[in-house]
């Protein structure tokens, strides 16, 4: 199988997801070659050949004229699969070079089991396996759903292309979210309220403890779809990115949408009253217990030292 991994460049810095886009080839046991628009001064660790785009002369998000530089790679190299990150840009560029090839589109790949391509359902509850029929696929893949054990090394053979193709869209710039009095990436303590708190009430008691410990409380995705806490306060691919000393996940199961948000913590601990909660496979410290009677406790005692 042959496939081009399409890296990404945002804000004049090469993301990081391009591992995951390298963890996913070996994976696959594939052959890769890589589709970068970016800068030879910040060029991946990659064993491989490089098709380069010059990010000055290309723009970083211009998704016509990177669909034109990407489709003359993809005829050239005549691959299998294209793999995007399920990113604003994958979101925007994946669907366009499919429509170009005639291909299948599968979105937000999390694993792939004897050939077919995993995919969340039911709001990450259930999965599906799904087979594709066309020739050539596009996959957009779920934040941290692959990784490395170790960061990739090498150098790649770049080689760079152009186009003639202008676009018909100017790149403005970005816009930074409005972060209101929280800004979760600076915490030292973090605790997170899931949907294990049952009510809008008890995230107070999430929020104490995180006092207590001179921290700050964040939420897991239901916990803000419900309007029980704001979305500054939401740990995961669709909020914020943490690494805190200490995580303390206080009924949260442990998705791969969360987990890809805080398992780069410290120290976890999680607080759960299913001892097979997903969760306990990051966590440093699983306690089994309901929150609703450990947390106040807990929080007591931190207070009374
Ligand atoms: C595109 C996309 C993006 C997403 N982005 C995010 C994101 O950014 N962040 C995010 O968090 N999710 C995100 N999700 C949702 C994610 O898939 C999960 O649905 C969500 O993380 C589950 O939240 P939870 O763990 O709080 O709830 P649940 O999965 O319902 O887990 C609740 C947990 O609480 C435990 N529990 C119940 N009662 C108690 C009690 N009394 N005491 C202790 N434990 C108890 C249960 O055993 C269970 O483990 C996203 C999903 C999609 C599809």
């Amino acid at each position: 199988m042959k496939i081009v991994l399409v890296a990404e460049y945002r804000d004049g810095k090469l993301l990081g997801s391009v591992n995951e886009l390298i963890a996913f080839a070996g994976k696959m046991a594939a052959d890769s070659v890589m589709f970068l628009v970016g800068s030879e001064s910040a060029l991946p660790a990659y064993e491989g050949k490089l098709y380069l785009g010059d990010v000055g002369v290309c723009g970083e998000f211009n998704p016509e004229v990177h669909k034109a530089l990407l489709l003359d790679v993809i005829a050239r190299e005549q691959p299998d699969m294209i793999v995007f990150s399920h990113s604003s840009y994958g979101w925007d560029l994946a669907p366009r070079v499919a429509y170009a090839l005639k291909a299948a589109q599968v979105s937000e790949l999390v694993d792939v089991v004897d050939g077919a391509l995993v995919v969340p359902v039911c709001n990450g509850k259930l999965r599906r396996n799904v087979q594709v029929k066309t020739g050539k696929t596009v996959v957009t893949l779920q934040a941290g759903a692959f990784g490395l054990a170790e960061a990739p090394t090498g150098t790649p053979a770049v080689e760079k292309i152009t186009t003639v193709s202008a676009g018909r869209l100017e790149f403005g710039g970005y816009e930074a979210a409005e972060q209101g009095g929280v800004d979760l990436t600076k915490a030292e303590v973090i605790v997170s309220a899931g949907r294990g708190v049952g009510k809008p009430e008890n995230v107070a008691m999430i929020a104490a403890l995180a006092k207590a410990l001179k921290g700050e409380y964040g939420a897991s995705r239901p916990v803000v779809d419900s309007g029980w806490a704001e979305h500054k306060r939401q740990v995961g691919t669709t909020g914020q990115s943490v690494a805190p000393k200490l995580y303390v996940a206080c009924g949260i199961s442990g998705a791969i949408q969360h987990l890809a948000g805080m398992k780069k913590s410290e120290f976890i601990v999680a607080i759960n009253t299913d001892k097979d909660a997903p969760i306990g496979e990051v966590a440093d410290v699983l306690v089994v217990a309901d929150l609703k009677q450990f947390v106040p406790l807990l929080t007591e005692k931190i207070q009374a030292l």
